[in-house]
């Protein structure tokens, strides 16, 4: 887990202090899932929780800045810098058909279960009728474009800038 300095930082950008309440929450509730005993619930899906958060939050960034260009190139890099939001995955949400990628592990060739993929990433009409999709890796329900379905939440995020409102 990245960590998160809780006095507050000397150089901040500006624009930080208006975005700070939300990236709290995500930690508050990171730190929830985490600290969830994970009783009757597997070891992986205890995490998915905490991968999804992962997710929302980068996301959350992503979307300040790719979409709603409401910060700065500064106060951007300096998030990715402390670890608000994954670079990685962002790379990915910028290329053509990985515009919802639920994590990096789902596409990963390698130790995934539905062949060169994740099933998370296999379009909705690929697939069976009434099949259950849900990743092993962090529990997404559907992250292909342009399927209609979304990542990790039953509503569609297709023109939606917020990702705060993405509850999982
Ligand atoms: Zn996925
Ligand atoms: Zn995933």
């Amino acid at each position: 887990m990245p960590k998160i300095k809780s006095s507050r930082t000397k150089r901040a950008p500006e624009g930080f202090d208006d975005i700070e309440p939300t990236l709290r929450e995500f930690q508050t509730k990171m730190k929830d899932a985490e600290n969830d005993p994970h009783e009757g619930k597997r070891k992986i899906e205890a995490l998915w929780p905490i991968f999804r958060l992962h997710h929302q939050r980068s996301r959350y960034v992503y979307e300040l800045y790719y979409k709603r260009e409401a910060i700065s190139k500064e106060l951007y890099e300096y998030l990715l810098k402390q670890g608000y939001a994954d670079a990685n995955l962002i790379a990915k949400w910028k290329k053509a058909g990985y515009e919802k990628v639920c994590c990096l592990r789902c596409i990963q060739p390698k130790d995934t279960n539905f062949g060169t993929t994740c099933v998370c990433r296999v379009p909705r009409d690929k697939l069976e009728d009434g099949k259950v999709i849900e990743c092993i890796h962090c529990g997404c329900r559907g992250c292909s474009s342009g399927s209609g379905a979304s990542a990790g939440s039953a509503a569609s995020r297709k023109g939606k800038p917020a990702a705060k409102s993405d509850d999982a």
